[in-house]
């Protein structure tokens, strides 16, 4: 096979050639919505695996190869594609590696570089790394990002997160334990046969969907309890991953809580949206401007669609939309702050607080700076304008204890708790017949 090299830096790369013979592996994120990513990108012609190898094998993988003092995500991903290449069980002439790069100004952007040095050192040279980017970073000839591939990517992220937030609304106080489970995976499945068949392909044909979704999770018999709401923010990956956050998710509803997680999109809209507040700070392309307002206005349409038909049929919430979301950040931090997370991290937090999700459990990797700036160091803002605010920083990294970042949970959660008493005791708390939970704390 012949194997393409880039001019700059003489590395191979993913050819037309390979997309018909080569499994491209994905580190896993966000298992959902990457199932449903995975399977557009099999609609379109790529064989895909995604990885969900896990455990200290993967850590110690990542830790070979990538220096400790980097961030934790990089270690964990390139750990899972490392550890996946030397298991035996994919042909490196015929396997190939996809990983993000933010084109930021944060170190994302090199964690492409990182992996190319570990595959080099363990004697991968032939594998080709594929940059996922909107920027036109590390082009690959064999795969190309595309207009109708992003469409079809958000309506998946859409799709992920609705079925992400009516979920977390709806397990917690589930009476048969595994019945929420089973509508996630009856509506999984559909969707995926969707995209198999291409018949997914528009915003207006998913959402017909969406009320017998919610008459379904609706359906699913509760418990008439009431459990202090979590909100989990951070950097995107710790947030997300219950790889890299040790099934935080599963570990809060364990010690009775119910999860708050905000959605994908708002990522993908805070990334559109800074198109625009990049020309009205430092000039640059119009054209550019325009093309992310047109994007923007797109995607925070088809949210507000979403929220509205959670909001008209009554038994579970909807949060904020992004676009009101983005305004009420507005007291608190300047939109010019895009390292990391940015100023979305503070906003996820103003939300929460606002919409009365008090306690926050802040994902962070250790030695995350920018995180760091826009999550520990706005909790005194945050606090000082809603000091019930019930927020804990927790450190993620390869040396760090999952006993002691569950016990800062526990303490967050013994406040949490009690001002849950408070609270009920303060406020109406409406049960429909459903079983779903419908009064705000
Ligand atoms: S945001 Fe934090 S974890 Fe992500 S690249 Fe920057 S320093 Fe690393």
């Amino acid at each position: 096979m012949k194997h393409e090299k880039t001019v700059q830096t003489g590395a191979p790369v993913f050819t037309e050639e390979m997309k018909h013979t080569h499994t491209i592996l994905i580190p896993d994120m966000l298992p959902l919505h990457f199932s449903f990513i995975e399977q557009i990108l099999r609609q379109d012609g790529y064989k895909t695996h995604i990885l969900k190898n896990e455990g200290p094998a993967v850590v110690e993988a990542g830790l070979k190869y990538v220096h400790n003092d980097m961030c934790y995500p990089a270690i964990i991903v390139i750990g899972q594609m490392m550890q996946a290449l030397e298991s035996g069980d994919f042909d490196p002439e015929k396997t190939a590696l996809m990983i993000t790069q933010t084109g930021g100004g944060c170190r994302a952007s090199n964690y492409i570089h990182l992996l190319r040095k570990a595959l080099d050192k363990a004697g991968f040279h032939k594998v080709p790394v594929i940059s996922l980017n909107v920027s036109g970073l590390s082009p690959s000839p064999g795969f190309k990002i595309t207009v109708p591939f992003l469409l079809k990517a958000m309506t998946a992220v859409i799709v992920g997160d609705f079925l992400m937030m009516i979920k977390n609304q709806c397990e917690p106080y589930e009476v048969h334990s595994g019945d929420t489970e089973k509508v996630i995976q009856k509506w999984q499945a559909f969707f995926l046969k969707k995209w198999e068949t291409g018949s997914l392909t528009t915003f207006g044909y998913l959402k017909k969907y969406f009320p017998q979704i919610l008459d379904d999770f609706a359906a699913v018999e509760k418990r008439e309890e009431r459990r202090p709401r979590v909100g989990i923010v951070g950097e995107i990956y710790v947030k997300y991953s219950p790889i890299g956050n040790n099934h935080l998710e599963d570990f809060l509803v364990s010690e009775g809580a119910e999860v708050v997680v905000p959605g994908l999109l708002d990522f993908c809209l805070y990334c559109v949206y800074n198109g625009v507040v990049d020309q009205k700070l430092y000039g640059g392309k119009a054209v550019k401007a325009k093309i992310s307002k047109i994007a923007y206005h797109y995607l925070t349409k088809r949210q507000n669609s979403m929220y509205k038909i959670v909001k008209d049929h009554g038994v579970f919430r909807a949060p904020l939309g992004f676009s009101e979301k983005k305004d009420i950040t507005e007291q608190y931090i300047g939109q010019g702050v895009k390292m990391g997370e940015g100023w979305l991290l503070t906003s996820e937090m103003a939300e929460l607080v606002t919409e009365g999700v008090k306690n926050i459990v802040c994902t962070q990797p250790f030695g995350c700076l920018p995180n760091h700036i826009v999550a520990k160091g706005m909790q005194n803002k945050i606090k000082a304008i809603h000091p019930d605010a019930n927020i804990v920083a927790v450190d993620y990294d390869p040396g760090a204890s999952q006993v002691n970042q569950q016990n800062r949970i526990k303490l967050m959660l013994a406040n949490a708790k009690m001002d849950d008493v408070e609270q009920t005791e303060e406020k109406e708390i409406t049960v429909p017949a459903t079983g779903g939970i419908s009064a705000e704390m």
